[in-house]
């Protein structure tokens, strides 16, 4: 059995003394929400000793769900079962809705928040992994040694970012609000994350992510597919969102698509516009759209899986949700 380390536990009651205390501990604290991410990686030692945990459990105000203006705001503390039953987001994007409805589990999204989702930690093959697991290999540069085992002449770790509503929130140019000990900022959440799999959110010490912007328009329409191996449970090994924007005649005047499950960041795709603008969705265009996300990404062997049939079932992915998007076709997130 895999055992917690000891570390102390503080449940603030306020985002200002949520940041104090992080901020005291340098950058060695670690923020708790619903826990089920940071529990199995506290538990595989990923992280070496962390000597306390904040919770943000008893803050008021991160499990609000609501709409001001055409923005859907989202709180960081919402559990991803409300977020999948909220009758605001199903009506503002009914695939946002079935995205949350479609990550883990129903007893996982009882207690994973929106927070989590977003700063959930990058995913490989070779870390997690318990420590006597990893000690065999030497350790790698996310813990405890100095290669990669993914790209061994690589000096990056390249483990994907393995979450599915920041994909989904990416397409809709949704915006994170972040309250620090510096006070509080607005980033485009594309933004909030790097490349560099040891660490990939560019949040300081002391940060917290307090909430998501989702901008609603009219005429924008958003599809989101994933696969993995087992339905019931899994994490994605490929996921792809597709945001198009049109007139009222279903002309296209905007697109982008986002990519998870490459590296440590989602990849955004906007010069998928040049193959949509000004056309309405097709099942040629469809087809174009699965090669064109086809032709601009590779996948490693960070997660399970061949790497290249995961290319090739991104290559269906993203073709399935292109399809999803025309006139009077059922949304679907998974086949
Ligand atoms: C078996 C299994 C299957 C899974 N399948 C999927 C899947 O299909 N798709 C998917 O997307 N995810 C999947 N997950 C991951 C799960 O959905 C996420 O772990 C969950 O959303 C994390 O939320 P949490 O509240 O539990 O976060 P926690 O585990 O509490 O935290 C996760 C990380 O985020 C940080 N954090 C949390 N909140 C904040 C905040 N407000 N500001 C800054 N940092 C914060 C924590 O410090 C920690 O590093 C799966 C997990 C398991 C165990
Ligand atoms: S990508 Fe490389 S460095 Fe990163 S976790 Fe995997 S093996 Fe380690």
């Amino acid at each position: 059995m895999l055992r917690l380390q000891p570390f102390a536990l503080k449940s603030p009651q306020s985002l200002t003394e949520a940041v104090e205390l992080l901020s005291q501990q340098r950058g060695q604290a670690k923020i708790l929400a619903g826990g089920t991410d940071l529990l199995p990686n506290l538990k595989h030692r990923i992280y070496g000793e962390v000597p306390m945990l904040v919770s943000l459990r008893r803050i008021a105000g991160l499990q609000r769900i609501e709409r001001q203006g055409d923005e859907l705001i989202l709180g960081a503390g919402v559990k991803l079962a409300h977020l999948e039953k909220s009758e605001l987001v199903r009506q503002a994007y009914p695939a946002l809705a079935l995205t949350f409805g479609e990550i883990a589990s129903p007893q996982i999204r009882n207690m994973a928040t929106l927070g989590g989702n977003l700063c959930l930690d990058t995913r490989c093959t070779y870390i997690n992994q318990t420590e006597f697991w990893r000690e065999a290999l030497g350790g790698c540069l996310k813990a405890l040694g100095d290669v990669c085992h993914v790209v061994p002449k690589g000096r990056n770790c390249v483990a994907a970012f393995s979450a599915d509503s920041p994909i989904a929130l990416i397409a809709l140019e949704a915006e994170v609000d972040i309250t620090g000990p510096h006070g509080e900022r607005t980033l485009l959440l594309a933004e909030l994350y790097n490349s560099n799999g040891v660490y990939h959110l560019n949040l300081q010490p002391g940060e917290i992510v307090v909430r998501v912007r989702v901008p609603i328009v009219p005429n924008r329409k958003l599809a989101f597919r994933k696969w993995s191996v087992r339905r019931a449970i899994d994490f994605p090994l490929v996921n792809v969102a597709l945001r198009i924007d049109t007139t009222d005649s279903g002309e296209i005047v905007d697109a982008v698509a986002v990519v998870g499950v490459l590296g440590a960041k989602p990849r955004v795709l906007d010069s998928i516009e040049a193959i949509c603008a000004g056309q309405t969705m097709s099942a040629e265009l469809a087809e174009a759209i699965g090669d064109f996300v086809f032709s601009k990404c590779r996948p490693v062997p960070n997660v399970p899986y061949d790497h290249l049939y995961r290319r090739d079932m991104l290559r269906a992915q993203a073709r399935r949700a292109a399809l999803s998007l025309m006139p009077g076709q059922p949304l679907s997130v998974r086949d």
